[in-house]
């Protein structure tokens, strides 16, 4: 149960004042649906204001607050004109004030003809004039100081939403904080200088307090490294079972290879831990291509040979089918009975699944998050594979391996090359195997960057790549911000790509039904289809040996982490292969060096550490990572900074100070947890 001091936290954003069904869709776009998320949801920099009494005071570009006098209208009469109202400044020199759209009635009534007003907003050069567009405030005379808030925050937006109407509802969400016990060690909290939770929090809206920042950050570095904490020390004590295999399924699997040194080490390992009674918690950290999938079929029957059940969990339903296939052709002579089941699977076929499950007459089970729904029961689940974990949080990840009676050992897989101060936010302190050596054979892939305008070249070298039989990728971006725009083009491109290829050009993206996303990437699979357009559905997994090309559109767009990941779909056969990047003009200088690396490197941790070099730091505020941290508040740059003290906080709070029952700062601690819905935390301490 939530404590009682958060509620007023947890309140809908709806209730707030002003929040009608217009703001409700933005605001639910950037994930602010509780006055939690809103006074969380933190300026990403600061306008700074100075009062002038006139224009020759402030020069162009300087935002400033300015007594201005309009003196006549000009424009407006068609929607497209931008409505101008000529102002005078106390020594007659002229400004424009510059509506565009629909404003001028509204521009009207705020600043009438001879009135003097209080005019907020960036002074800029318009040809010979000076012009202020869009003012953020126009107040009437005498007004002047209450709208010399001369720091400002500047939020991020979504579409429907403006600067005012967010700093309005965020500085409304700011009056219902409550005051919150402090848990972070008080001896920290001096030294840093950091202010109580409850002044951070209307600090960091106010203005660049780097103390006030880093005090929040901070909070949700802890929460997240205690809650890590929790599982792992909860795990310790957790009752598992020895698995211990005789080999003889292993023995009789049919790879068509030998394995790699990385690949016998980490099977190694993993029959190391399973041979303990304490539950396995390792991640498996490999390249794209490095061979993860042999690896995980090897942990999976260890398990079956010591006459228990074992199940690999996929992120998507294409990876499931994927891994499904792949194990079911490697294990064929093993004579494992291995069973596919997702969320699509329904009536007879699905009712004789879970029998099979229940009875034990299933092996080994693939699927999605639906194998581990309340109605599928096993008969003795000893064994857990999570592919690409990064995609599931921590607590679904738990809710998973609470399956069996006992809790059975968990392999975690990820290809995401993680630096290391990252694996510690993600992964807390798991055990690590890594593949870190490429299966023997495998060709550097030509990597080149190509300047868009070249895209009918590049369209000429399909053709012949084609003719040589083999197959490409053609990705498009899409990110979630831009997700109506992003998915025109991708369309767009794949028609002009039909045009020229016809059917041998397939698409495929996230909106798809699934049932028509399987088909295209089946006739993909099957060499039926020559090219896959797609945006990054294709990012995790698939494997398609003959697809030597890989053409990937707005590459500046993509973060090195995913790049690397999308161009690990190719190289994967004998036949050389080739990655073009096309990229925009007027790159920024981190973007052509992210691009360079690219050129450069093939190494994935590699290009890991330098993504995180190139993006952390550099910005006061830092940009908040959406995607690759498991954080909203803090930055890279805190991470980097922050996180190695939280974790050390943590572990003296778990391990050393008794834990969260009887530490001196356990129901502060306990409080913290439920901010940050690290929740599960504190139930896996109640249960265990
Ligand atoms: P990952 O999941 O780590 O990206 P996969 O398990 O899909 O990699 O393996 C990539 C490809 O390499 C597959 O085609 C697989 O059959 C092949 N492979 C795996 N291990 C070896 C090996 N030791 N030698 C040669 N090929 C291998
Ligand atoms: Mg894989």
């Amino acid at each position: 149960m939530r404590p009682d001091l958060l509620n007023p936290l947890f309140v809908e954003a709806a209730s707030l004042k002003g929040v009608g069904p217009g703001v409700q869709r933005p605001l639910d776009k950037l994930g602010l649906t509780r006055v939690r998320d809103l006074a969380y949801h933190l300026p990403d920099r600061f306008v700074h204001r100075r009062v002038v009494a006139c224009l020759s005071e402030a020069t162009v570009g300087e935002q400033v607050v300015i007594p201005l006098t309009p003196v006549e209208y000009r424009g407006g009469g068609s929607a497209r004109a931008p409505f101008r109202v000529m102002a005078e400044d106390a020594a007659g020199a002229v400004c424009a004030l510059t509506y565009f759209g629909r404003n001028s009635g509204w521009a009207r009534k705020q600043l009438p003809l001879n009135e003097k007003r209080w005019v907020a907003g960036r002074l800029d050069q318009f040809g010979p004039s000076l012009q202020i567009v869009h003012p953020d405030h126009v107040n009437p005379q005498g007004e002047g100081q209450s709208l010399g808030q001369l720091t400002e925050p500047v939020y991020p937006l979504s579409e429907g939403l403006t600067q005012g109407r967010l700093t309005a509802l965020i500085a409304q969400a700011l009056t219902h904080l409550p005051q919150l016990p402090e848990w972070i060690d008080p001896a920290l909290v001096e030294r840093m200088g950091w202010p109580d939770w409850h002044t951070a929090m209307t600090q960091a809206h106010r203005g660049e307090h780097k103390e006030a920042r880093d005090r929040l950050a901070y909070d949700e570095l802890l929460a997240n490294a205690l809650a890590l904490m929790l599982v792992r020390s909860r795990n310790r004590r957790a009752a598992g079972q020895a698995l211990v295999g005789d080999g003889r399924l292993r023995a009789r699997l049919a790879l068509p290879f030998q394995l790699t040194g990385a690949q016998t080490r980490s099977i190694a390992e993993i029959e190391g831990d399973l041979a303990q009674s304490a539950p396995m918690l390792r991640l498996l950290q490999g390249d794209v291509g490095s061979g993860k999938t042999v690896v995980a079929l090897s942990a999976l029957l260890i398990a079956v040979e010591a006459g228990t059940q074992g199940a690999l969990l996929a992120p998507t339903e294409i990876l499931a089918r994927q891994h499904y296939d792949t194990l079911r052709r490697m294990a064929a002579p093993t004579g494992v009975t291995i069973a596919l089941l997702t969320g699509r699977d329904k009536g007879r076929a699905r009712e004789a699944i879970l029998m099979g499950l229940l009875d034990g007459s299933i092996d080994i089970v693939v699927g999605t998050h639906a194998i581990f729904q309340e109605a599928v029961q096993y008969r003795n689940l000893a064994m857990v594979v999570i592919d690409e974990q990064h995609r599931f949080g921590v607590g679904q990840r738990l809710s998973l391996t609470q399956k069996g009676r006992r809790t059975p050992h968990c392999l975690a897989m990820t290809a995401t090359p993680i630096p290391r101060t990252l694996t510690l936010a993600q992964y807390g302190e798991m055990d690590v195997s890594k593949l870190d050596e490429l299966p023997p054979g495998r060709q550097a892939i030509d990597t080149r960057v190509v300047a868009a305008e070249r895209l009918d070249d590049v369209a000429a070298a399909l053709s012949r790549h084609f003719a040589t039989g083999q197959q490409a990728y053609w990705v498009c971006p899409m990110v979630r911000e831009n997700e109506m725009a992003d998915l025109a083009a991708a369309e767009a491109r794949h028609a002009e790509l039909a045009a020229r290829f016809g059917d041998d050009a397939v698409l495929v993206h996230g909106q798809m039904r699934p049932e028509a996303k399987d088909a295209a990437m089946e006739r993909f699979a099957s060499g039926a289809a020559k090219l896959l357009v797609a945006t990054t559905v294709i990012e995790v997994g698939v494997d398609v040996p003959n697809a030597t090309l890989m053409v990937i559109e707005q590459a500046e767009r993509f973060g090195l982490a995913q790049l690397h990941q999308l161009r690990g779909r190719v190289g994967r056969g004998s036949e050389k292969s080739t990655c073009l990047l096309l990229r925009g003009d007027g790159l920024s200088e981190i973007a052509r060096e992210r691009l360079a690396l690219m050129r450069e490197t093939q190494d994935g941790f590699r290009l890991a550490e330098e993504d995180l070099r190139l993006r952390g730091g550099g910005e006061l505020l830092g940009t908040r990572q959406s995607g690759d941290t498991p954080f909203r508040v803090a930055t890279l740059d805190q991470i980097t900074r922050l996180l190695p003290i939280a974790h050390d906080d943590a572990r003296l709070l778990v391990e050393h100070q008794g834990g969260l029952d009887s530490a001196p700062r356990a129901d502060a601690a306990r409080v913290l947890l439920y901010l940050f819905e690290r929740d599960w935390g504190v139930q896996l301490l109640r249960g265990g």
